[in-house]
């Protein structure tokens, strides 16, 4: 994927990037469990293609509906409201998913039927929580909101069925679990969303998803995309074919449950519930009397390995997060076990290493490098 990145740089409207391009869309369809939208590549980060998803569906006055079960969701609602639309937000505990008993009640109620839009985060990786989308596809389905899904830490490391589930507009993004550098956004539309979106006729140029579809079409982007990045999206997406896609989220799931069966031995327990957990990103709390961030600059500054705490959340100083997704492999675990339990004794706590590494061993067994 290096090398793709450091070739030459080839014309954007020529016949070899119109390949790579329809290539990359393809190679897309079955991770977004598709056979009916075409994947859109964007230039920007996951942010921008969520945004660009709202302004390209949503009326300044538009009541939206955001799933408010952790970070995510609720900034994607705080999205729409910067759109102009008139925002409501469905709470539910953080660390479970998205709640599709509510939003069944919710949709239901005299004036449920005013949503013009369902907004979820499908991996919220501040929680580490997984929501279904398969059982909030089955409720807004039959209504006329539209299921706007932020699947930028997802794609690529969870299953994901477009079709099947209903869902209307998905987003993603290269630098998740597609393991490439930032830079690419992922967007599909259901033929529900088209419609939406052709009536609501946005203004704009550069995120206008009609022109966006058109130039699609064509094997092009609308304006000067990131040529290299695509290059590298390309070669990632082979990379998930080779190996798999079925087997890529079952590997994905062990080196996840690996490392999370590790950490337990050192005091170090899942934050989301158990039957809901992340295999992409775990978010683990620390136990009393370990101070979070110092885990965070341990592991940096004497492993040089990256963690996340945090900030800015009211789960700050209580939990890490350690992501899995994407370019990991069975040896990357064992040593973020091996550091872990490093970076905890540091704090004076007393832990069985060998009991973690034994057990994160055991839950490797057999996982591919
Ligand atoms: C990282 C992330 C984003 C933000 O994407 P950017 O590419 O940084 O704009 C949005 N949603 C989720 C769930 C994420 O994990």
């Amino acid at each position: 994927m290096l090398q793709a990145l450091g070739q030459q740089v080839i014309y954007h409207r020529g016949s070899e990037f119109k390949e790579l391009l329809n290539d990359t869309a393809a190679m897309l369809q079955p991770l977004f469990g598709t056979q009916t939208a075409s994947p859109i590549v964007l230039t920007s980060s996951g942010t921008g293609a969520l945004e660009a998803v709202l302004a390209n569906s949503l009326r300044p006055g538009d009541r939206v509906l955001t799933l408010d079960n952790g970070h995510w969701g609720a900034r994607f609602g705080r999205l729409a409201t910067s759109l102009g639309a008139s925002v409501e937000a469905l709470s539910s505990p953080w660390g479970g998913g998205a709640d599709a008993d509510a939003l069944r009640r919710r949709l239901s109620a005299p004036d449920g039927g005013e949503f013009v839009a369902v907004l979820a985060a499908h991996n919220d990786t501040f929680t580490g929580a997984v929501t279904d989308l398969a059982a909030i596809g089955d409720v807004v389905r039959d209504t006329s909101a539209l299921l706007v899904v932020d699947a930028v830490s997802s794609l690529g490391c969870l299953p994901i069925e477009t079709d099947a589930w209903g869902l209307d507009l998905v987003v993603s993004a290269s630098q998740k679990g597609l393991m490439c550098p930032p830079g690419l956004a992922l967007v599909t539309a259901s033929d529900k969303a088209w419609t939406r979106i052709d009536q609501v006729a946005a203004r704009g140029e550069y995120f206008d998803l009609r022109k966006a579809r058109e130039m699609a079409a064509q094997g092009q982007a609308s304006f000067t995309p990131a040529v290299n990045l695509v290059r590298a999206l390309h070669e990632a997406l082979r990379m998930v074919h080779e190996a798999g896609i079925a087997e890529t989220f079952a590997r994905q799931a062990r080196l996840g449950r690996a490392l999370a069966a590790g950490a337990a031995h050192l005091g170090l327990s899942l934050y989301p519930d158990a039957d809901v957990a992340s295999p992409c990103v775990s978010v683990l709390r620390t136990p009393k009397g370990i101070d979070a961030a110092k885990i965070v600059a341990t592991m940096r500054d004497r492993y040089g390995t990256q963690i996340a705490g945090a900030r800015r959340s009211p789960l700050d100083g209580t939990v890490i997060r350690v992501g899995t997704m994407g370019y990991c492999q069975p040896d990357d675990i064992r040593l973020d076990v091996w550091q872990l339990a490093g970076s905890v004794q540091e704090q004076g706590q007393d832990v069985d290493v060998a009991a973690a590494i034994a057990t994160t061993e055991r839950e490797l067994e057999g996982v591919p490098a």
